[in-house]
């Protein structure tokens, strides 16, 4: 990749700012705040790692959650998060309860190669005097500008928010000669970037999930770079309509049923839609139910794939070099209708044996691999809901543009 990466950076004895993406769950026990999941921390040790043995000091900082009011800063402090880092990384951690200001400025200055600092949630910029200012999430140029200060190399992780132009990623990167990817990004960047840029073929995409119009630019981006596009999921009765199927209660946007027409017709047999559906009486795990090929009876809703759209589905998979899905088949958290997403989940794993790459696109369709226990028997199972959208959009990612050329 064109990009510059971690491994690229002089690091010994540089001030090493690193954004990294520590926004994680939070609970409270005995009236205090404590991390409650730690995968996003355990992700960010590589790069955090690399950084520290070879000899640079580094100056983490994240968003944590949304600030809207003074009201929420408290509730969302870094705090414990540092702590949690500490611990995994079996290292003392200074954490400083401030984004900009003296101390601040004092604890980077004290700063020893080899030691890790990590200051207050960057959203705390928000919202200023009790007023909503956006600083950090509206890219205030004197606050990257300010962060960028601090520091003399910089190294973006956080994939999750590369959608969006932030002081705390772009603005930093516009105002300090040296942007790198840390390894998390590397890797969403290979992967999603290399899958809509320059794929293996034959490419075949999955794109499942609830509307056609939250994916409806992925499916037109991707008609025109994969050489198979397969519909699955709550969005295909909308073009199943579009076809002049009854779809009774199913999903339906109306407003879409043009355009679906337009993309069938434009499409040809590189658009694969499912040719049965689990049809039931009610959204219910004990709902009545029956397998509707083609019309489905009035009073009854498509929730998941038939047995012979997986059939389809599994013959455009086979022998395919490079395959992304986002969105799943059908309802999958309720038992009776996650079998068309278990299946393409169990097939994606076969074509990785196989020696196909496969990329499942953030969200949804993470949660479900997760659920189904294949997730590290796949290529790569990106971190970024919003920006592996955008990504597999075709869409320039700010966060990511900012990075650095070898
Ligand atoms: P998305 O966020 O667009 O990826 O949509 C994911 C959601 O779509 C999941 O919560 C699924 O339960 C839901 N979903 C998938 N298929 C259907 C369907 N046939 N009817 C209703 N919801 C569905």
């Amino acid at each position: 990749m064109a990009k510059l990466t971690v491994d690229d950076l002089e690091l010994k004895g540089k001030k090493v700012l690193m954004r990294v993406d520590f926004n994680v769950p939070l609970k409270e026990v005995d009236g205090q705040q404590e991390v409650a999941n730690d995968n996003r921390i355990v992700a960010a040790l590589p790069t955090i790692k690399h950084v520290l043995s070879e000899g640079g000091r580094a100056i983490l900082f994240s968003h944590l959650g949304r600030i809207k009011s003074e009201d929420d800063k408290p509730g969302l402090s870094m705090k414990p998060v540092a702590q949690r880092l500490a611990d995994l990384l079996g290292q003392p951690v200074t954490f400083v309860p401030a984004i900009e200001g003296p101390e601040l400025e004092e604890a980077i200055n004290q700063l020893e190669d080899g030691q890790v600092l990590i200051f207050e949630n960057t959203r705390y910029a928000d919202v200023v005097d009790g007023e909503q200012v956006k600083r950090e999430s509206k890219n205030d140029p004197e606050l990257g500008a300010y962060w960028a200060s601090l520091g003399d190399v910089f190294v973006n992780d956080a994939f999750g928010t590369a959608h969006r132009s932030h002081a705390s990623n772009a603005g930093i990167a516009a105002n300090i000669a040296q942007t790198a990817a840390g390894y998390l990004m590397e890797k969403e960047i290979k992967f999603l970037g290399g899958a809509v840029e320059n794929p293996e073929r034959p490419f075949v995409a999955i794109i499942g999930g609830a509307k056609v119009s939250d994916k409806i630019t992925i499916i037109q981006n991707l008609l025109a770079k994969a050489d198979k596009v397969i519909v699955g999921g709550g969005m295909a009765y909308t073009f199943a309509a579009a076809k002049g199927e009854k779809i009774g209660n199913s999903l339906f946007e109306e407003d879409k049923v043009e355009l679906a027409k337009q993309l069938i017709a434009d499409a040809g047999d590189k658009l694969v839609l499912p040719v049965d559906a689990v049809a039931a009486d009610k959204f219910a795990n004990d709902a009545d139910t029956y397998v509707a090929e083609g019309d489905i009876k009035d009073g009854y809703m498509g929730l998941d794939i038939g047995p012979k759209s997986v059939e389809l589905f599994k013959s455009v998979l086979a022998g395919a070099k490079t395959v992304v899905w986002n969105g799943p088949m059908g309802v999958f958290e309720m038992e009776n209708f996650a079998k068309g997403t278990l299946a393409i989940g169990e097939e994606l794993v076969k074509v990785t044996e196989e020696g196909a790459t496969t990329i499942v696109g953030g969200g949804d369709s993470t949660a479900a691999v997760q659920q189904l226990g294949v997730a590290d028997q796949l290529s790569h199972i990106s971190t970024g809901g919003g920006a592996s959208l955008e990504y597999l959009e075709g869409k320039t990612l700010p966060g990511i543009a900012a990075i650095s050329e070898k």
